[in-house]
């Protein structure tokens, strides 16, 4: 492949990205797939998807997990419902995941990624010593799937996730650096948060945003690539000085607003071309 081939977060059924159609409209050569629902995980629908990324010539690259009941409302909702950790939730998620690493390999796919949730801070606490044992559970299962378990960054500040990353002690078990979302959950500056963690970032997403007046009490605003504050150039720059090569992928998440959604991702990827003539 090509260094930093364009990609696009894409949904096959309901979802945060956009249809496949719109990728191939906008002649992006790669995506990220939101797993779709239990139902739509069959064997059929798999091979009818690999069909259709060959007509279109588009290559996958990831699959994202992700899970009913989840919610962004705001931040606290985050806590309580999103990924591993509540617990309630847990071991079925964990299940369900290990079911989506299972389709990917359909799709032929070695790279499963997810937002596991707020993981605590105190790595003294039980809550902390389950995570770490989930995560290694997932990772461990991944791996005799041939796939790679990447973590969507942004509930965590540098520091943490580094110090998650290695207390897992799995060899397969990379990160998804996402620069918006240091910014929209207020974790901290983001090409600042990818110097400190690029050892272990083996995609991206490429998404803007703008701080919170009160960061991490409320949300900062997701705005199209290029109007916020990540400073696109610099956050490429800093990822050519990490020798980061793997796909561009732009995320951006107005489902409720299609036609804006696909205008935007395709401002998004003349940004990006243009960013990359420029410093190759
Ligand atoms: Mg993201």
């Amino acid at each position: 492949m090509e260094k930093w081939p364009i990609g696009v977060f894409a949904s096959i059924d309901a979802g945060l990205g956009v249809k496949l159609e719109v990728a191939n409209d906008l002649n992006i050569p790669t995506i990220q797939l939101h797993a779709p629902a239990k139902e739509s995980r069959t064997a059929e629908n798999a091979k009818l998807f690999l069909q259709k990324l060959s007509t279109y010539n588009i290559t996958l690259t990831a699959v994202f997990g992700g899970f009913e009941g989840e919610s962004y409302a705001d931040i606290p909702t985050v806590v309580e419902t999103v990924g591993l950790i509540p617990e309630s939730t847990r071991a079925q998620r964990t299940t369900e995941m290990k079911e989506i690493s299972d389709f990917a390999r359909l799709l032929h796919c070695d790279v499963v990624a997810l937002h596991l949730g707020f993981v605590p801070h105190e790595t003294s606490s039980p809550l902390y010593q389950e995570i770490l044992a989930v995560t290694r559970d997932l990772c461990d299962h991944c791996k005799t799937n041939q796939q790679a378990l990447h973590l969507e960054t942004g509930q965590e500040t540098a520091e943490g996730l580094l110090q998650f990353l290695t207390d897992v002690e799995r060899d397969n078990l990379f990160v998804n650096f996402d620069p918006a979302n240091m910014i929209l959950y207020g974790t901290g500056e983001p090409i600042e948060a990818l110097q400190k963690i690029g050892q272990y970032v083996r995609s991206v997403h490429c998404k803007d945003g703008k701080w919170a007046d009160n960061p991490g009490q409320e949300w900062g605003a997701e705005v199209a690539l290029g109007d916020g504050d990540v400073g696109m150039e610099n956050y490429l720059r800093t990822l050519d000085q990490l020798g980061y090569e793997g796909p561009l992928t732009i995320e951006r998440e107005i489902p409720q607003d299609p036609d804006r959604q696909k205008l935007e991702i395709g401002s998004a990827v003349s940004l990006l071309n243009e960013i990359k003539q420029k410093i190759g």
